[in-house]
């Protein structure tokens, strides 16, 4: 702490947007669970008690679900009901029911005994693995089991005093269902969690639900009192507790900034990103999990233009299997559809592989990363194109391909997707007939030989992510080279040049989906080189608009001429902020650009 009282916390950027308020905090202590040995003619009361307990808690837990659902309308609701629809199906799973009763009958538990040491024997199940998907799947069955302990214990199992309206909640962590109350019904402004991490539900459920959160902050609940004023800024992950009047003042005018805008901007969502001369470019969004849609289609996403589907295995320890990828895939398409979506086959490796499959390489970004590596899997590729294949009747699939390096490549993973309509089709699985395959473009490789691969190629997507990576051997991850690190660079301009070239010869849609597609400051540029989409983070969409719906594509084409005349990366961009601010005075300020902090 500073001598003002004013503490600067970081945790995980959960959930965009800055919230101020008073901190609500909220005690989620674990229950403390008496032991006791029972004498056989405790026995019987004993199972009618721990019955009535898991009806009560069933019941509660339906009940926080209809107030979940009486808010209908609100994004996140399906997500929200999904997870305490999950709960409730606990309460009647074996391993823990019939496992407690045993241990009352058997070895004479106490009730509230035999449900910890069934929960802990469930959780021993997942293997004890360390990475996160597996720490929510051991988080839900703990919420479920102290629920049940609460409940045999006659302690209310949810967050029971209601916080006021805009306040801040600050818990060591909270339960889907403490978050269903606190988010739905109870209006709070944000919340902060000690634990947590990037797809814990509460995060998921914030997201969805557009209330700024941060999550993983360590020990924030050590150093604030109810009544305390805090600062969330979830887009940086930033928790401030007790601002100086002047940080107040700045994060205030930064939340009116935003607010105002956004109301401004969400104006036009409906309306498509139509220029001046009558150039329509699509918006699509870039997700990582399904639930990302509801935010997405809310700032007025038209599409998905980029899945990452490796995400499924990110921070696990075994293999998705095809019906999960299944499951995953037609939930998006169905709730995009009849909108595009565009999902990236897994762009594995290097340390991108959950924790038992990773092989220590040299350098991992030149190494078996992406369809390399899924070239390499057959079986993983094989299990992930059935499920997409099988996935394909729900909605508008269009199939892509990373890291293509030329034609060969592209060969072999068309080969593999057919082979699999082939056996698909032999056991009488309905697939759609015709689906667009397409490629990023993130390797010089490929946009130097754009023009063969367009031959093959339904769609092109740059990946200017890695297309800058590879093209000026930076390392994107490493700090020391950031510097370098320039999307207007003449060499990154020339390729990105070259495969839209070839994609208007082929007559091939060309989208841009790396980060710098959602830089309001490159839109004119980009809509200059001809893309027919970009694709973003969901809340970069609405600025991205505002500067299309402004701008002329006639005078994008003449900037893309002028900024090839010029040659060092520092004259290209000053061009680029001169041009910007003459042309959209307002629009694009300051150096970075209008637009939401991105990730
Ligand atoms: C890219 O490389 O630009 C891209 C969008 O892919 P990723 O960031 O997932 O590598
Ligand atoms: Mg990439």
């Amino acid at each position: 702490m500073t001598p003002s009282g004013t503490s600067i916390l970081v945790g995980i950027a959960a959930s965009p947007g800055i919230a101020i308020g008073r901190c609500w905090s909220v005690d989620r202590r674990r229950v403390r669970t008496p032991k006791r040995r029972l004498s056989p003619e405790e026995v019987e009361p004993e199972l009618a008690r721990f019955r009535t307990a898991i009806d009560l808690s069933d019941l509660q837990l339906a009940e926080v679900r209809e107030k979940v659902e009486r808010g209908d309308g609100v994004p996140g609701t399906a997500e929200h009901t999904a997870i305490i629809d999950m709960h409730r199906m606990m309460l009647k799973d074996e391993m823990l029911v019939i496992e407690s009763q045993r241990l009352i009958r058997e070895d004479r538990l106490n009730a509230e005994w035999a449900v910890k040491r069934a929960v802990r024997k469930i959780k021993g199940a997942f293997h004890e693995q360390a990475d996160e998907y597996f720490k929510e799947r051991r988080a839900d069955v703990d919420y479920v089991g102290e629920r049940i302990i609460k409940n045999l214990l006659g302690q209310a199992p949810d967050v029971e005093e209601a916080p006021p309206e805009g306040a801040i909640v600050v818990a060591h962590d909270l339960s889907p269902a403490d978050t269903a109350l606190l988010l739905h019904e109870r209006k709070v402004a944000a919340f902060v969690t000690d634990a947590g991490a990037k797809t814990s539900h509460t995060a998921i459920v914030a997201r969805a639900l557009e209330v700024p959160a941060v999550v993983g902050v360590g020990k924030i609940t050590q150093l604030v009192e109810r009544g305390d004023w805090i600062v969330v800024d979830g887009s940086r992950g930033v928790v401030v507790i007790n601002p100086t009047p002047g940080e107040r003042t700045d994060y205030e005018a930064a939340q009116a900034r935003q607010r105002a805008e956004e109301t401004e901007l969400l104006r036009t969502r409906d309306l498509p990103a139509r220029t001046r001369d009558d150039v329509t470019v699509r918006l699509a969004g870039n997700i990582e999990f399904a639930e990302e849609v509801p935010s997405l289609l809310s700032h007025g996403g038209e599409a998905v233009g980029l899945y990452r589907t490796e995400f499924l295995f990110l921070g696990r320890g075994d293999l998705p299997t095809e019906e999960e990828h299944y499951q995953n895939y037609r939930r998006i398409l169905e709730a995009l559809a009849p909108r595009p979506v565009t999902i990236r086959t897994f762009d594995l490796g290097g340390d991108k592989l959950p924790a038992g499959m990773r092989v220590p390489a040299e350098n991992p970004a030149l190494g078996l990363r992406a369809i390399r590596y899924c070239l390499r899997q057959p079986d993983l590729f094989r299990a992930q194109l059935r499920a997409l294949l099988r996935a394909s009747v729900h909605g508008n699939l269009k199939i892509m391909f990373p890291m293509i390096s030329g034609v060969g490549e592209l060969m072999a993973a068309r080969k593999a997707l057919e082979d699999v309509r082939a056996e698909l089709e032999r056991e009488g699985v309905k697939v759609k007939p015709q689906l667009p395959v397409g490629i990023m473009i993130e390797l010089p490789s490929a946009a130097l030989i754009a023009d063969r691969l367009a031959r093959e190629s339904d769609f092109f997507s740059i990946g200017t992510n890695d297309l800058i990576q590879y093209t000026i051997g930076i390392d994107r991850q490493n700090k020391d080279v950031a510097y370098l690190y320039r999307p207007l660079h003449l060499a990154v301009l020339r390729l990105m040049k070259q495969a839209c070239d070839a994609a208007r010869s082929a007559n091939i849609p060309v989208s841009v989906c790396g980060e710098m597609a959602g830089e309001p400051v490159n839109a004119l540029v980009l809509l200059g080189l001809g893309v027919s989409e970009l694709s973003m983070n969901g809340s970069s969409i609405p600025f991205v608009k505002r500067v299309l719906r402004a701008a002329r594509a006639a005078d994008g084409r003449a900037l893309v001429e002028r900024l090839l005349s010029l040659t060092i990366a520092d004259d290209i961009e000053r061009e680029v902020r001169a041009e910007m601010q003459r042309r959209f005075p307002g629009l694009v300020g300051d150096e970075a650009g209008v637009g939401p902090v991105s990730g």
